[in-house]
């Protein structure tokens, strides 16, 4: 099929690497010499789909328009095609008589496995897979503890990443791309990657400008601020505390030993030590989650700590429905989830309160949470999203104990003293000042008057008494562990 030349083709295929700046595999293509077809696929299949949900599809749609642009603009074409991955590469190679294919590497084991069967699939056809390594700090492959094995545990981890050599310098974008004649492309708009009836959407590009511009504006913000407020600041949603990063690297519209470098250097020329070794090592976190999956596979389906398979999870679709619609009584998680919902974000710190509420107070097993991040955040990364909801659980790997419930009165409190956040987003409520907001159930008749609100009317009751929810939470603790316990005794005694 493909021609042997030295300037056939190749292809450099898009996967959630959607940027020029510090591709490797970009970067290689254009110093192979040959003519480029720069390809993204959109593959139906879930196992493969590389935007888990509605809000990442909203993403991945404006993400493309930006690549699309930046490619243009060097002379280069995006090409477009939907269907299986495999067969769409195979298919543009023949096409277009190209014999390599270049990409960066899939970060978890299914997608790694699946690159090893792409590659051996393209060889039948004659077609060279190169692969690089691009989507975290450090190679998830050579960190290992004293006994050969993987760390379980994110501190000696991260201390043995430390330990390692620093990640590599940053590529530069190629200044121009050499184009291959015009490749037929599907239209962008044909995909219908945005929701339009109803528009839930419409307040996104408010907050977001994704692409690389938007990933680049987004770190110089954020470095323009004080780095050596971030490790208190980061846990209040009340503040501008945060990078606000996560979607760009989760499409991969920069990378994470860019910002490495990139903060380095800025705390080395004045800026925070402090500072940035807590950002950095919040980075560390994200390439933790990723490792997680690279040694033990998917953690989206099964609890990392087998006991947890044993845990009475209650069926609650009315607390399940009102924790998703913000309409749970309980201000700070209504706050959340509807930040979530308006802008696809929410803050780390209510992330924990909300997804602890769901999993604890309300029973609901931490898959459904799981699903609905999926669907509706901007920055959805299905390792670090099921990493993280695992670790709320007490499920995961280096989790938060079971038993250590939060209060998410107390947590509002200690983190949004003033109330700022919850009036924010639940403007019904903002009539109650300070910490009164956060427990409005627990206010004078009088006071609730004066702030316009009647509860039941204006605002919910809680969906559940906090006591009894904590004391139900335990309750099916302790029970998870009777029933471990009987699953273990047949088999001991046997
Ligand atoms: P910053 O504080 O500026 O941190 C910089 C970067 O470090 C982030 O962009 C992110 O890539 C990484 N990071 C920060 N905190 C964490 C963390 N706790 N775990 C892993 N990486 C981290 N993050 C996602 O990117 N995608 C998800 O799908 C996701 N789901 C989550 C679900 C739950 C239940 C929880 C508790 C956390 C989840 N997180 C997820 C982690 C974290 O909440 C977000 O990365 C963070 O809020 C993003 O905001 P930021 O970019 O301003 O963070």
């Amino acid at each position: 099929m493909a021609s042997s030349s030295a300037t056939a083709a190749a292809l450099v295929w898009f996967r959630r690497d959607l940027r020029l700046h510090d591709n490797p595999a970009l970067w290689a293509a254009v110093r192979s010499g040959r003519p480029l077809i720069c390809v993204f696929i959109d593959d139906p299949d879930p196992e493969a789909q590389l935007a888990p949900g509605r809000a990442s599809r909203w993403w991945l749609h404006h993400s493309l328009t930006a690549l699309s642009r930046s490619i243009h603009q060097r002379g280069g074409q995006l090409v477009l095609k939907r269907g299986e991955t495999a067969a769409a590469l195979t298919a543009l190679c023949e096409e277009t008589g190209a014999t390599e294919v270049y990409w960066n590497r899939g970060d978890s084991p299914t997608r790694a496995n699946d690159d090893a069967a792409l590659a051996a699939s393209l060889a039948t056809v004659g077609v060279k897979a190169r692969g690089f390594a691009s989507g975290t700090l450090f190679n998830p492959a050579t960190q290992l503890n004293g006994s050969g094995k993987p760390y379980r545990v994110f501190t000696p981890y991260w201390k043995a990443c430390l330990r390692a050599p620093e990640p590599a310098p940053a590529l530069p974008a190629p200044q121009s791309l050499t184009a291959f004649r015009p490749v037929a492309s599907d239209a962008l708009e044909d995909w219908k990657l945005r929701p339009s009836k109803p528009d839930w959407a419409a307040g996104f590009s408010k907050d977001w400008q994704p692409g690389e511009d938007g990933a680049r504006k987004r770190l110089e913000h954020f470095l323009a601020g004080d780095l050596a407020d971030y490790p208190d600041m980061r846990d209040r949603p009340d503040r501008d505390g945060t990078s606000g990063l996560s979607p760009h690297l989760a499409w991969g519209e920069i990378s994470p030993r860019a910002i490495w470098h990139t903060v380095r250097n800025h705390a080395e020329n004045g800026g925070n030590f402090q500072g940035a070794e807590k950002f950095l090592s919040e980075l560390g976190w994200r390439d933790f989650a990723i490792y997680l999956a690279h040694h033990f596979g998917s953690l989206r389906e099964n609890n990392f700590n087998a006991q947890f398979d044993h845990f009475p999870w209650r069926r609650n679709p009315a607390g399940l429905e009102a924790w998703k619609r913000g309409q749970t009584g309980v201000p700070i998680v209504d706050a959340g989830m509807r930040q979530l919902w308006l802008t696809g974000w929410m803050h780390n710190r209510v992330r924990m309160i909300t997804a602890s509420f769901l999993i604890k107070h309300l029973g609901v097993h931490w898959r459904e949470g799981m699903a609905w991040f999926e669907d509706t955040l901007v920055d959805a990364d299905l390792n670090v999203n099921a990493a993280s909801w695992q670790w709320v659980a007490g499920s995961g790997a280096d989790a938060a104990p079971y038993f250590r419930i939060f209060n998410p009165v107390t947590q509002g409190e200690r983190f949004d003293p003033q109330g700022a956040y919850v009036h924010k987003w639940v403007p019904e409520l903002s009539g109650l000042a300070g910490k009164a907001v956060h427990a409005p159930w627990t206010r004078p008749a009088r006071e609730l008057a004066t702030a316009g609100v009647t509860l039941e009317e204006t605002y919910p009751q809680p969906v559940i008494d906090l006591k009894t929810g904590r004391e139900l939470a335990l309750e099916s603790y302790q029970d998870m562990k009777a029933n471990a316990d009987a699953a273990v005794q047949p088999a001991l005694g046997g």
